[in-house]
Parts: C-alpha cells; structure tokens; sequence
C-alpha cells in the first residue's frame, strides 16, 4: 500500500484527487490537509477529518507520498516540509519559478523525489510533444490558452511548458508580428521562449489550449480541452505509484508515461 496524503484536499482538484486515491486498491489516503477548511468532515466515504497542519499532519501519519494542488504561493513551503520529512512530492500547482524548484531539489534528503506536472492529462501531454514536433517544420506558432475565472496565475504552467518545448525544437525564430502596431497594451500576448501566449479567463471552462501553427497558405490547430478533472486524475494516480524509488527532481508526465 502506498500512504498518501492529499495537499489542498478541499479545493476542486484536491477533492477529485481525494476521490482517485480512494477508489484505487494499493492506495491509501492517510490525511488531507487544508487549513480554511480544517475540522470539517473529509466526507467521500472517508472518516477522516480535515487538517490544518502539514507538519504535524505528516508527523502523525507517516505518509510515502504528498499530493500537493493548493496555491502558487503556499506550494513552495508545503514541498520544504515535506521532502525535509523524506515524503516524495507529487506537484500538481502550478506557478512555482523554475530556480525554486531546483533549489527545493537541491535541498532534500537524498532519495527523496520531486515530481511535478504542470499538467497531468494525458491527452495535454501528448499535444504538448506533437507540438514540439511541428515546430521543427512550422516555426511560426502561437500559444492560446483557456482556463476558469478562478485560476491564479497566467499564463498557465501548460502553455509554459509548451513555450519552452516550442523553443527547444524550433530551427528559427521568426519575429512575432505586430507587436509594434499595438493599439491596446497586451492585444499581442505576452511572450515566453520567443512564442506568443494569450491566455483567456472566463467561468464555465476548465482547462483548454489551442497551439496555432501558421505556414505558406496553411495553418495547423493543435487543441486540447480538460472537459472536468477527472481528466488530470490517471496521470496523478500513475505519478504517485512512480515516484517511490525515484529521486531528484522529475518535471513533465512524460517522463513516467510508457514506464
Ligand atoms: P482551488 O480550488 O483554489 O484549491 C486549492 C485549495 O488549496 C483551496 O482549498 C485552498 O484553500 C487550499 N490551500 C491554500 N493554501 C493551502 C496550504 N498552505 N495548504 C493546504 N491547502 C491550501 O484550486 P484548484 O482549481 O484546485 O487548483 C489548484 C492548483 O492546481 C492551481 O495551481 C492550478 O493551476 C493547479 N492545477 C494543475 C493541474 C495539473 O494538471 N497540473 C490541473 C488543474 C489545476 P483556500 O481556498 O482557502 O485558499
């Protein structure tokens, strides 16, 4: 049995992990954490309770694995406990600086693994790689990116990671067009990598990015929607049967899929 514990179990994607880790046999939910909401009946068919504390929670449970979808600014601190009490991560947050990371790796025990996603759909993943494959042939590509009203960062660790694959794989970097004729600040998206990236909010989505690649009397649309959570859940339940007997840090799905 893998010891889970669930880092933000009370937010959206806290609650679908909660109800993914217990429905699988070889999991086990040990705690969930989530201050606003402590004291409040797990519910889900659990009789565990919600906790305020990760530190003490971690200390009382003796969790393997924390499964942490909380908040760019809380998520940093909740990894520091963590590792530092040798529990492997599980990242699902997203908005966390690339030298934090390094550094959280660079500070844990030795055996311990830092696993982080920016996006655990398995379908995200896979139009993030074909992605990185067109931009050898189309290098002119730009990045639209929807996602709920309630997100907290834009634009989102998906179309980061796009970005940074896009420009790892792309020949040449073509200039990106009319950013000198913009009439309203922003009308051109922000840049990251060299690849425009919009990044559009409003309630009713969930989360969705379209790649748009455009050539001599041709353009290619990559696109691919979380239509609910459940989406995210096959990737965090494989991510968390994975990390044990990995270490270091470990950025992408991609690198446990087909494992
Ligand atoms: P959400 O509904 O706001 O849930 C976050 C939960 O974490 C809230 O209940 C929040 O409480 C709680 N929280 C805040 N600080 C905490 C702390 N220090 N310890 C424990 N819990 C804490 O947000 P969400 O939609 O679930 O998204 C959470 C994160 O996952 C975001 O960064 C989002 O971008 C990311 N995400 C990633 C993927 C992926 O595939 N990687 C997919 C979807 C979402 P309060 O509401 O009281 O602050």
């Amino acid at each position: 049995m893998i010891r889970v514990l669930v880092s933000g179990a009370a937010g959206r994607m806290g609650r679908e992990v909660v109800r993914a880790v217990l429905a699988e046999d070889d999991l086990e939910l040990v705690a969930a954490v989530d201050p606003v909401h402590a004291g409040e009946a797990l519910g889900e068919g659990s009789d565990l309770t919600v906790g305020d504390d990760l530190a003490s929670a971690i200390t009382e449970t003796t969790p393997d694995v924390m499964v942490d979808f909380t908040h760019p600014g809380a998520v940093a601190g909740n990894i520091r406990i963590a590792l530092a009490a040798g529990v492997d991560c599980v990242i699902g947050t997203t908005g966390i600086p690339a030298d934090t990371l390094d550094a959280l790796a660079s500070d844990a025990p030795d055996g311990t693994c830092l696993f982080v996603a920016p996006n655990f759909a398995i379908g995200a993943v896979l139009m993030m790689r074909f992605a990185a494959e067109a931009a050898r042939f189309l290098p002119h590509v730009e990045v639209i990116e929807l996602h709920h009203d309630r997100k907290a960062d834009a634009p989102s660790g998906t179309a980061l990671r796009t970005a940074s694959l896009i420009a790892d794989a792309r020949a040449s970097v073509p200039p990106a067009p009319g950013r000198e004729t913009e009439v309203a600040e922003g009308a051109r998206g922000a840049l990251v990598d060299g690849v425009t990236v919009h990044s559009v909010r409003l309630p009713g989505l969930v989360a969705h990015q379209e790649v748009l690649f455009g050539g001599q009397g041709q353009t290619l649309s990559l696109r691919h929607d979380s239509i609910d959570r459940t989406s995210f859940m096959p990737g965090v339940v494989l991510a968390v049967r994975s990390v044990g007997g990995r270490s270091g840090l470990i950025v992408g799905l991609e690198n446990l899929m087909g494992q």
